[in-house]
């Protein structure tokens, strides 16, 4: 009988854990309770953080050659449909910050300035608040990279905004109207005003507003006949809402069953010989009786993602002090797990006040933040006999897209 495997979280690193679950011929239920760290990430695709590979790459003198994927998660990649990943050279995106940066792969709707050299990429001005063309166009162009590959960058009147409300809606909603073909044709129109009115140019940067079900930014570029991309944005940008779309279309091509839903807490218990659990139990909330499964894989993210919370002792005080000492973070699933971070599991702290935040929780130089390396001790992903652990949620990982995708992998084919 095929195994079953519940997996919570509907992130990438869920979404690939599924994949790779099913691909091994397991019944996989997936349990969300709705938005994530992926779907507040802006698009960039990162193997490693990026300012470490620029760093790295300062100190060594030169650019880094990005390394191939491994074959499932190319295969994984390519089934999504949403990202482009190039072969060797990393991707080079232009940030709304005025920064460019590298990227392993990128959302489909992003600009790639990657392949260009010795050229000019327009930056039409739009009235929108987050959108300022000049601004945006003398950073970049003050920028190394723009300045190595002789990247100049014009800002140019373009009304590219059709509609009064477009002024002000919101990024996603501008976006959702060009998923739209007539409305995209129209803005195909305005772009190649733009285009003829500069005297040519190698590339269009926009905002992020091309597409909020798929990437619409290669339609585009093939019927104008230059390579047409949005902006990197932070936190909070369209490429979340086309995450989800590819990652909805895709759990329904695999054939997972989806299921909206908390879960409160998973039991494992190891009746059999080994370390695999005979069963899991997994509680979700409003439900009477628990779910059954032969495994279970955590893909709950980590502190950005609602996986791992920050709970000081203090928050359990009454009128005066807190009743004991305890961890400073706690998983928001009650699990037999252990949580710790890069250097081991999480002590008690001796302050009411919990850690020193404002010491350990951010980088410093080669040490990483407490925030970002809390999480699951796992030995590779198996954190408990039955549970495993993918993504953001395991303790003392790079928090980006690919490793998230390494880690979902592996646990789908562990479970
Ligand atoms: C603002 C921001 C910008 C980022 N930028 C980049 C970047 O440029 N490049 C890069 O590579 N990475 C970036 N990252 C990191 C990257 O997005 C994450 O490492 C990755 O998406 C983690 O995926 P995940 O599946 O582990 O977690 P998530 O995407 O957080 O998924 C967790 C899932 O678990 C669900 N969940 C949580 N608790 C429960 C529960 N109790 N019951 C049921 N479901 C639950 C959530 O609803 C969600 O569906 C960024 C992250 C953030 C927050």
């Amino acid at each position: 009988m095929a195994r079953s495997i519940v997996v919570i979280g509907a992130g990438v690193a869920g979404l690939a854990a599924a994949w790779s679950a099913r691909r091994r011929g397991a019944q996989v239920t997936v349990i969300s309770a709705g938005v994530g760290e992926t779907a507040l990430a802006g698009g960039a695709v990162d193997d490693v953080p990026w300012d470490q590979l620029e760093r790295a790459a300062r100190l060594l003198g030169g650019d880094l050659p990005a390394g191939d994927l491994a074959p499932a998660a190319r295969q994984f990649a390519a089934e999504l449909g949403l990202w482009d990943v190039p072969q060797a050279a990393a991707a080079r995106l232009a940030t709304v910050a005025g920064r460019i940066r590298p990227a392993r792969a990128r959302d489909r709707a992003l600009l790639d300035l990657g392949p260009l050299r010795r050229t000019r990429v327009l930056v039409p001005r739009a009235p929108r608040g987050a959108w300022d063309a000049d601004a945006l166009a003398a950073s970049l162009a003050d920028e190394p990279f723009a300045r190595a590959r002789g990247l100049r960058f014009l800002p140019v009147d373009a009304p590219i905004l059709r509609f009064d409300d477009e002024r002000r809606i919101p990024d996603g909603d501008l976006a959702a109207r060009h998923d739209d073909p007539a409305r995209l044709s129209w803005l195909l129109e305005r772009l190649r005003e733009a285009l003829e009115g500069a005297g040519g140019a190698g590339a269009i940067l926009l905002g992020p507003w091309l597409g909020a079900r798929a990437p619409r930014a290669e339609a585009l570029s093939a019927r104008l006949g230059v390579p047409v991309g949005e902006a990197l944005v932070g936190a909070g940008s369209p490429a979340g809402l086309r995450f989800e779309a590819a990652r909805d279309a895709l759990l329904a091509a695999i054939g997972a069953t989806r299921r909206h839903g908390r879960v409160r807490a998973v039991g494992a218990r190891r009746d059999g010989p080994g370390d695999r659990a005979e069963r899991v139990s997994v509680h979700v909330e409003g439900d009477d009786a628990p779910l059954e499964a032969d495994a279970v894989i955590l893909a709950i993210g980590g502190l950005a993602g609602g996986g791992v919370a920050y709970a000081p002792p203090e928050r359990g005080a009454g009128h005066d002090l807190a009743a004991r000492g305890a961890a400073p973070f706690a998983l928001s699933i009650a699990a037999p797990v252990t949580l710790g971070d890069a250097r081991g599991p999480l002590g008690v702290v001796s302050s009411m006040q919990g850690p020193e935040l404002d010491v350990i929780a951010w980088p410093c130089g080669e040490r990483p933040g407490a925030l970002e390396t809390v999480g699951i001790r796992c030995e590779g992903v198996r954190a408990a006999p039955g549970v495993l652990a993918a993504g953001s949620v395991v303790a003392g990982r790079a928090r980006t897209v690919l490793d998230a995708v390494t880690t979902g992998l592996r646990a789908g084919a562990e479970a």
